[in-house]
């Protein structure tokens, strides 16, 4: 099927055609036509099929038609500033072609400017939930909105912003349609999108909570001190010109880097600690090929469009299974072969089998020559060493549970109050 029987127009397939689209995604097959026909759709599609031209084409085919009021006519709701940008930046190529005003809304820019940039008049706004609705607390209204997207909602509802979609969503008006995206297939999903879709089609592009087909997956034991040097090793032997590696905590992001470099890899980081002009500014430098490594967490590796990244490295298993079907669909994007790797400590060995779970399938466990891990340690050993450092320094039992389920035990009043202040980020981030 071609983008033309879509039925879209013009202006669209034209500027479709420039980005070298030869033919829709499964997810856009089934998602533009029901669009089109203004249904509510609930997809669950992973970053990388697709997704984003899914909604934002028929939605501004849809805006072909001009309005008769000035107010915001489509709102984007993404739960991080990078995947805002993104979906800002693919809808503005789509768009070349016909008279649209997009804004994106997310924190650290100028209220004021906002302000007056919304008064001018917008068609499609990109945003995250809480700047969202500091405008509508102070003034903006939806009553133009034909349509609302909620973009990796799994991840918006992980991240706390249940609360504000709640408060958003009663202020649409009473007809607009609504798609909701998500990667999973999470109880939290079902339970909102019974709030706020009517009768919606269902879509699913894969199959519940799979990772994609076009990823190789492997995971080679190594005891935990060895890490840092298996992964240099591996990236050097296997001359990868680029990769991304996900770490489980923000500290163990920072150590790694440093390890790195001392291997003489250049690595960037991006994790919650780091600003978002930073986090914006290291993911471009490694677009641009500064360094080979971007070290990431977890949230804050969402909504990084890396175009053609062939692998994918955990060098810590995500605390939430979930997360490692988002992290490996950062590879193998749109049909391209990708290799997700995971590195597996004598814990992690047992803690993957969730994983498996989630994915239906086995990662095969593999040893890599001269990296095999000392078959004298075993997970009870490991356990012991911790209990007894812990039986000296009651502290450090805190520090492992909170490193553990960082969102859920804080470990000291410090850290409680680092939290509580930054409600939306977590040590994970
Ligand atoms: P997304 O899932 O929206 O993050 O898209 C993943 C990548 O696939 C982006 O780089 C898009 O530009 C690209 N893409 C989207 N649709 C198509 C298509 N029909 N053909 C080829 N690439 C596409």
């Amino acid at each position: 099927m071609s983008f033309e029987k879509l039925g879209l127009i013009k202006p669209l397939l034209k500027a479709i055609e420039e980005l070298g689209y030869a033919e829709p995604t499964t997810v856009q097959k089934r998602a533009i036509p029901l669009v089109l026909s203004k249904s509510d759709i609930f997809a669950t599609a992973q970053t990388g099929t697709g997704k984003t031209a899914a909604f934002a084409l028929p939605i501004l085919h849809k805006l072909r038609k001009p309005s008769l009021s000035t107010g915001v006519r489509a709102v984007i709701l993404a739960p991080t500033r990078e995947l805002s940008v993104q979906i800002f930046e693919d809808i503005n190529s789509y768009a070349k072609y016909m008279e649209v005003e997009t804004m994106i809304l997310v924190s650290g820019k100028d209220l004021e400017k906002q302000r007056a940039r919304l008064k001018s008049g917008v068609d499609i706004l990109i945003a995250t939930p809480g700047r969202l609705l500091e405008h509508l607390e102070s003034g903006l209204t939806l009553d133009s909105v034909e349509v609302f997207v909620l973009d990796e909602a799994d991840r918006m509802l992980d991240m706390g912003f249940t609360k504000d979609i709640r408060k958003i969503h009663p202020l649409l008006p009473k007809r607009h349609q609504t798609l909701l995206f998500s990667a999973t297939y999470s109880d939290k999903v079902r339970k909102l999108s019974k709030l706020i879709l009517t009768k919606p089609a269902f879509i699913e592009t894969a199959k519940k909570n799979t990772t994609v087909e076009t990823i190789n997956q492997v995971a080679y034991l190594v005891d935990a001190n060895r890490k840092a040097e298996l992964l240099a090793y591996i990236i050097g032997s296997r001359n990868f010109p680029q990769v991304l590696v996900f770490t489980r905590t923000k500290v163990s992001a920072d150590e790694l880097a440093v390890e790195l470099q001392k291997d003489g890899l250049k690595a960037g980081v991006i994790h919650g600690d780091k600003t978002k002009a930073n986090r914006l500014k290291t993911l471009n430098q490694f677009k641009e090929g500064e360094f080979r490594v971007l070290v990431a967490t977890d949230i804050a590796s969402r909504g990084l469009d890396i175009e053609e990244l062939p692998y994918v490295i955990n060098y810590e298993l995500p605390s939430i299974p979930e997360d490692y079907v988002h992290r490996v669909g950062r590879t193998g994007r749109a049909g391209r072969e990708g290799e997700a790797i995971s590195l597996l400590d004598v814990y992690e060995k047992y803690d993957i089998r969730s994983i498996e779970r989630l994915i239906g399938e086995k990662i095969p466990q593999e040893l890599v020559e001269g990296f095999e891990p000392d078959p004298t340690i075993r997970r009870k050993d490991v356990d012991e060493v911790k209990l007894k450092a812990e039986h000296k320094n009651p502290h450090a039992k805190k520090e492992r549970q909170y490193n553990k389920n960082t969102s859920k035990v804080p470990a000291t009043r410090k850290q409680l109050k680092v939290q509580s202040k930054k409600r939306k980020t977590t040590k994970r981030d």
